[in-house]
């Protein structure tokens, strides 16, 4: 049989599912997801460029990008037609084999990153998986320590996010993602943020890694100091352990520079990459810089199914293509420059963090969630990753007019999430028994 002569030849995927409208969808998914993420804010059928659209036909504008993951915005010519011409001459292989896009996205990376000769890559799906095999790399440093003693020890920070597998969960620091999940791997202790001090004193040789997010992108984009980064670079070296950087959110592009860590001069012993990597489609990837870290895992040490299958890696290299042939990093500079002053200015609007398209800001109370809220009333999707901060990660081709709009609607949000949030503390201390 030809594919001509099938009944299924070529369809979209909304021919597959019955039409409905956005609350019998989230009454269905209720009845039929895992509740782990709560109740999703909509229901989304479409998008294009920055925009996209719910079930019930209201369009918005995408200022958080799928978190940090869609930096070519959505639907993306170039992209979507690399990746459906790779499903459609080889799809999957498995690690048995390779395929030249595999082989090509990690000579880019490695280019990219400006690593050094023997630097190497592994590719995941996600984040939290290439977290895992840095997790790993960094228990394999465990028996070179001089005096043959093995480092047990990974220290990563307070406020630090790698992600919801155990390995990963055990180097985030929130408590309420780790303990329902005791007991997590062993040997892990959270420092202070931005603290020399206190890592000072906790690197030694007993030592394997240490872990750390140039931007802290979920505590609400905090960025390290770039002293910081550079001191953790001598200490590491001098002790023997590995500086592993978690660029999963800060990666690709998304500072203005293609790793955040750039700007500050230093090379890590790896880096972990994922969400903008796709440009959407699900990858991960641990680089590994030069021969020392790159020999740490050897054959047989770790393995994935799926991890650098062709139609990822092709979706990879055709992100890096676009973003590269359209300047696309410069705009991120320009258009998170001007978002940030701009912010500064916005009354109620405290703090302004962050790195290119990589945007964090403080309000003056604990309105947050419902800034969220009224933003998606207005058509903005935005995030709040604590109470008091708005997160902005938006696709890297944000245009200053798209970033204007929200400018203009931003003290109107302010106001009514204020007022909303008021009224809910009017109504609990009422409600409140005597
Ligand atoms: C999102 C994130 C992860 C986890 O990535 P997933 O793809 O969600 O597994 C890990 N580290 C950092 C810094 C992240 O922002």
């Amino acid at each position: 049989m030809n594919g001509k002569e099938s009944s299924v030849e070529s369809a979209p995927a909304s021919a597959l599912v019955d039409p409905a409208k956005g609350q019998e969808w989230l009454q269905r998914y209720a009845d039929s997801v895992l509740g782990v993420f709560g109740t999703p804010q909509r229901v989304l059928v479409r998008g294009a460029g920055c925009l996209v659209w719910d079930a019930d036909g209201k369009q918005y504008l995408d200022l958080l990008g799928g978190i940090a993951v869609n930096a070519l915005g959505h639907a993306h010519p170039f992209v979507t037609s690399v990746i459906s011409s790779q499903l459609a001459t080889l799809g999957h292989v498995s690690n048995f084999f390779t395929s030249p896009t595999q082989v090509a996205l990690a000579e880019k990376l490695l280019a990219l990153s400006g690593a050094p000769v023997e630097s190497k890559v592994f590719f995941a799906n996600s984040g939290t998986e290439a977290v895992e095999a840095a997790f790993k790399l960094a228990r394999r440093n465990s028996a070179a320590a001089p005096d043959g003693k093995p480092r047990t020890r990974i220290l990563a920070l307070e406020g630090g996010f790698h992600g919801r597998t155990m390995g990963a969960l055990a180097l985030t620091a929130k408590q309420a993602y780790r303990e329902p999940f005791e007991p997590l791997p062993g040997g892990v202790e959270h420092l202070p943020f931005d603290d020399l001090q206190a890592l000072e004193a906790a690197l030694d040789e007993s030592v394997a890694a240490v872990v750390l997010e140039p931007i802290q992108g979920e505590a609400g984009v905090r960025p390290l100091s770039t002293g910081y980064l550079q001191r953790a670079r001598e200490l590491t070296r001098a002790a023997g352990a590995l500086l592993i950087l978690d660029e999963v959110q800060t990666g690709v592009g998304r500072t203005g520079r293609w790793f955040a860590h750039q700007s500050s001069g230093i090379t890590p012993d790896a880096m972990t990459l994922a969400k903008g990597l796709g440009g959407g489609f699900p990858i991960g990837a641990l680089v590994t810089f030069g021969p020392r870290a790159s020999a740490l895992l050897t054959a047989g040490q770790h393995g994935s199914t799926f991890g650098g299958n062709p139609v990822a890696t092709a979706a990879a290299l055709a992100t890096l293509h676009a973003l590269e042939a359209g300047a696309v990093l410069q705009n991120a500079d320009d258009v998170g420059n001007f978002l940030r002053s701009s912010l500064t200015a916005v009354p109620g609007v405290d703090e302004v963090r962050g790195e290119g398209l990589l945007i964090g800001f403080d309000l003056d109370g604990d309105f947050a969630a419902e800034a969220v809220r009224e933003a998606l009333e207005q058509g903005f999707i935005i995030n709040a990753p604590t109470p008091h901060t708005l997160r902005l990660a938006p696709p890297l081709i944000l245009t200053r007019a798209e970033a204007q709009g929200f400018l203009d609607a931003l003290p109107g949000i302010l106001d009514t999430a204020r007022t909303a949030n008021a009224r809910t503390h009017a109504a609990q201390s009422t409600e409140a028994p005597a």
